[in-house]
């Protein structure tokens, strides 16, 4: 049974099929309109954003920069990755009989991508990899973000024509119909709960999926860390978005010298950092059943608070930054927090570390701060997850020449630079016999 949404991608479909999207040159000019959408708007995005997530200006603007530089990236590289290779041939092929052989590379269809409300200038670019491909595009923001959500389905039109680019706003109900529609491809982020729906509904029409989804991120200290600055680096990535961000560092697992030093420095520090409400990086949590969440993790934990920016404020949605040293089986050893709360627990080695961290599902980000180089490729050879910073955080998806996805539970599928591409590409083989060959 069709749904209210099977004009918009039978119009897509329409359009994908004429070739329209296909055109080097057209693919390039839609980029440079998704990167116009944000540019000529970026005020009314810092508006929305501080109604939303209570970030602003600044925080706009940073994610401007990172995005468009991985936009132009792309529009740089597309005609270089969308050009046929020709590859080396072996029996029964061969060039005396006038045989070639060549990888194609075929634009998908219609796509849909489901994004979440974390990182609304990131989500709306994570469009790029499927334009860049040459597909078109039905984009389903966050209901969670809802001034964000209205904002790009306002200003689409102006930018693309719906046969190529629509957004689709609403939750649950708006995004269970989509999903009974067919689509060449599903792109997914958020929650692996939901991530399992999506698979669900994909199967049905044999859809391929995309997976970003999150994890229980771990960092794990030694007792030859760099303290003070693991500390900076840590409360760093655990400000930004109030920990709302998927490849955020979740819990702490430390040896015992170095617990002594960074509880004392989480305490110093914390005392310092002034009202992180009034802080835009920091910004508020996304609404009150998160923030009940995080209440009652820190309620049933066993734990000791060590150190707290403040105390929650429901109706400001303000969640302080708050370190608790916890047992391994704590409330909030458990599953991934999303917010402001850093568990911290003592190990007596890296074996030990390494035995909570393979307890839990594999997560997106793996953290270590050490200044042996030989722990640090242990660490890195000894967990499976998504990537791996060592003495920081996060900065393992800053080049778009590193796949950004997860790994089992923490996602299927990568974005990023050629990996983005080639995530919306088929790479279909091609023989070609009686001296037949392509332009290349
Ligand atoms: P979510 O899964 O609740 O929501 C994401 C999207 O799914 C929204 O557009 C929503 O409308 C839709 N959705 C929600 N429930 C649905 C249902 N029952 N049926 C169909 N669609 C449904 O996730 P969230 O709360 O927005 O984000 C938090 C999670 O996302 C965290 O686990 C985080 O780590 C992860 N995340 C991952 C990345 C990444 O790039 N890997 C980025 C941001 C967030």
């Amino acid at each position: 049974m069709s749904t209210k949404y099977v004009k918009i991608i039978e119009a897509q479909r329409v359009f994908f099929k004429t070739g329209g999207t296909r055109p080097i040159e057209k693919r390039i000019e839609r980029l440079e309109n998704l990167k116009r959408m944000i540019n000529e708007n970026i005020e009314r995005i810092a508006i929305a954003y501080e109604k939303d997530l209570g970030r602003g200006l600044k925080v706009a603007e940073m994610e401007r920069s990172i995005t468009l530089s991985r936009i132009d990236h792309q529009i740089n590289n597309l005609e270089e990755w969308s050009k046929p290779i020709e590859l080396p041939l072996s029996p029964p092929l061969s060039t005396e009989n006038g045989d070639s052989l060549y990888l194609v590379k075929e634009s998908l269809g219609v796509v849909l991508n489901i994004a979440p409300w974390n990182g609304p200038v990131t989500s709306l670019a994570s469009n790029m990899y499927a334009i860049a491909a040459g597909n078109t595009v039905v984009f389903k923001p966050s209901e969670m973000a809802p001034a964000i959500a209205s904002l790009w389905e306002e200003l689409a039109p102006k930018y693309f024509e719906q046969n190529f680019f629509a957004v689709i706003t609403g939750g649950v109900e708006e995004t269970t119909d989509l999903l009974k529609e067919r689509f060449d491809h599903i792109f997914y982020t958020g929650s692996t709960a939901v991530a399992k729906i999506i698979m669900g509904a994909a199967a049905k029409n044999l859809t391929p999926v995309t997976l970003e989804l999150g994890g229980k991120n771990p960092v794990f200290i030694d007792d030859s860390a760099d303290i003070s600055h693991a500390v900076t680096q840590l409360l760093g990535g655990k400000q930004m978005g109030a920990g709302q961000i998927c490849v955020c560092p979740d819990y702490i697992l430390v040896t015992p010298k170095a617990k002594k030093e960074i509880v004392d420095e989480f305490k110093k520090r914390i005392s310092n950092l002034g009202e992180l409400n009034k802080n835009e990086f920091f910004g508020k949590i996304v609404h009150e059943r998160a923030f009940d969440r995080l209440d009652s993790l820190i309620k049933s934990s066993k734990g000791v608070i060590v150190a707290s920016s403040g105390t929650p404020d429901r109706s400001s949605l303000h969640y302080p930054l708050t370190i608790v040293e916890v047992p391994v089986d704590d409330s909030l050893m458990q599953e991934e927090l999303f917010g402001p709360i850093f568990p911290l627990h003592e190990v007596s080695s890296m074996e030990e570390a390494l035995d909570i961290i393979h307890s839990k599902e594999k997560p997106l980000a793996a953290y270590a701060f050490t200044s042996h180089s030989n722990i640090a490729h242990r660490f890195v050879e000894n967990t499976w997850s998504g990537g791996v910073t060592i003495n920081d955080v996060m900065i393992h998806t800053s080049s778009p020449l590193v796949p950004f996805g997860g790994v089992g539970h923490s996602g299927i599928g990568r974005i990023m630079g050629k990996y983005g591409f080639d995530t919306f590409t088929h790479e279909k083989g091609v023989a070609m016999r009686k001296g037949t060959k392509l332009s290349l």
